[in-house]
């Protein structure tokens, strides 16, 4: 048997979020294998140094749990910067055509770039929603879950799904959208290929028809079916802008939420992205439900979609993580920068009590992994909990003399990022990625990006 190997975090001050609000100053935080073994203030009890052990001196730092982000669209990395003063539908129409031209070639390079970026943002876990497959594209599912393994983050990729194209009333032009039978047996494949249910799975698949306006009502229906067979998630955009809402007014002469429901399609084992667009009724639904919801303000900010109503979500007692959504309508995708950006559009209509700094930082944490399903394993740091950790120096010039830790993380720059930790493995050391090379990661990602704007 291998000896095993136990790293301390010394010295830095702690935010656990665990159920209990555990802060302390100057603690630490110990890890054998990939399990959190203690967390606790000053130094680490004897008996939790196990094998053989790093000491970390943490001196200036704050450990939090590693960010989970709950939406995300990897390939979009390809297409930042375009369309750049639309509306979500014009975005779209214009977009489409481009990832029309996506093949795992190019899907490789642009998910590893945007899972890098991700973990250099403090973000261990987080979920892929990819809803384009060309015909001839490839394995693009596959290329994504080999980026993830590359980078090394806990990874939770939905397969998503287009069938509802421009001739049959969808917003997607034909050529976008997949045939239904088509993606139902590559759902089923993915399912087969890659799920990995155990407690501390790096990869679990779920499935994730686009939205209201992209797919049939028939789709949503077997798709729900053979998720629940299979006992995986389901997730979909909903309710992001008043475009969306006049759409189902007028094709189904109800409100998104109340499409969703009458389809079997709230629940516990769904989450919704976005849910701007909601009245109190359907926060009622939601949280009756169980449904959760991704709340992605820097892409609703972006796209003018509106603004979430988080306050009156979490006050119902719905599931709330945070999402960067796909970088080609959130070009900055930094889920620290993504925590900040919820605590200042919650404040900007609801006033300052309408999000607290360690709220949004539960959202970041505990939040994303209720909606995701993992709030056993991850999203606090706590003794028999993964090891998935990050590490903020706030020592240096934006965060030094800042009293509060958690004020400076969510409300300052985005800190340098001393370590990240993902399954008790070093992703991120002093800011820099170790497990892949980012300046080769740059021109590969700018190759691919410029191949997609290009080719025809
Ligand atoms: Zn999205």
């Amino acid at each position: 048997m291998s000896t095993p190997v136990t790293l301390v975090l010394d010295g830095c001050a702690v935010v656990t979020m665990d159920g209990r609000g555990s802060e302390y100053a100057s603690g630490h935080v110990v890890v054998t294998g990939n399990l959190i073994t203690a967390v606790g203030a000053g130094s680490p009890p004897a008996g939790s140094l196990v094998g053989s052990v790093r000491r970390v001196d943490a001196s200036g730092c704050l450990a939090t749990p590693g960010l989970i982000n709950t939406h995300h669209h990897l390939y979009q990395w390809g297409t930042r910067g375009m369309a750049a003063d639309a509306t979500l539908f014009e975005w779209l129409t214009q977009l489409y055509p481009v990832w029309t031209r996506m093949d795992a070639d190019l899907v490789r390079p642009l998910a590893t770039a945007a899972l890098a970026w991700l973990a250099r943002t403090g973000c261990s876990t987080t979920m892929d929603h990819h809803y384009v497959f060309p015909k001839s594209g490839g394995d693009l599912l596959g290329a994504t879950v080999a980026a993830a393994r590359q980078v090394g983050l806990r990874f939770h990729p939905t397969r998503g799904s287009m069938d509802l194209g421009a001739s049959s009333g969808g917003l997607p032009p034909d050529n976008a959208v997949e045939d239904r039978d088509a993606i139902l047996l590559a759902s089923e494949a993915a399912i087969d290929q890659f799920h990995d249910a155990s407690a501390d799975s790096m990869l679990r698949i779920g499935l994730a028809p686009c939205s209201p306006f992209s797919v049939t009502k028939e789709l949503l229906t077997e798709t729900a079916d053979l998720a629940r067979q299979s006992k995986v998630r389901l997730h979909t955009h909903l309710a992001e802008t008043a475009d969306e809402d006049r759409y189902c007014a007028v094709r189904f002469g109800c409100t998104p939420v109340e499409y969703l429901d009458s389809l079997g399609w709230l629940g516990d084992d769904v989450w919704l992205a976005h849910a701007v667009h909601l009245d109190d009724a359907a926060i009622g639904r939601l949280a009756a439900s169980g449904t959760g919801v991704a709340h992605c303000p820097s892409s609703n900010g972006r796209l003018g979609a509106g603004v979430c109503r988080t306050h009156d979500l979490l006050a119902a007692g719905v599931r709330v993580g945070l999402g960067v959504d796909g970088a080609a309508s959130s070009e900055e995708s930094s889920l620290i920068g993504e925590v900040r950006q919820a605590t200042l559009t919650a404040r900007a209509t609801g006033g300052p009590q309408a999000m607290s700094v360690r709220g949004a930082l539960e959202l970041a944490t505990m939040g994303g992994a209720r909606v995701i399903g993992r709030d056993q394993e991850i999203g606090s740091l706590e003794a028999g909990k993964l090891a998935d950790i990050a590490l903020w120096r706030l020592d240096t010039l934006p965060h030094a003399g800042i009293a509060d830790p958690v004020a400076a993380l969510v409300l300052g720059a985005r800190p340098p990022l001393e370590l990240l930790l993902v399954n008790g493995q070093t992703i991120v050391e002093r800011d820099q990625l170790v497990t892949v090379d980012e300046r080769q990661l740059v021109a590969d990602a700018r190759r691919a990006s410029a191949s997609l704007a290009h080719s025809q």
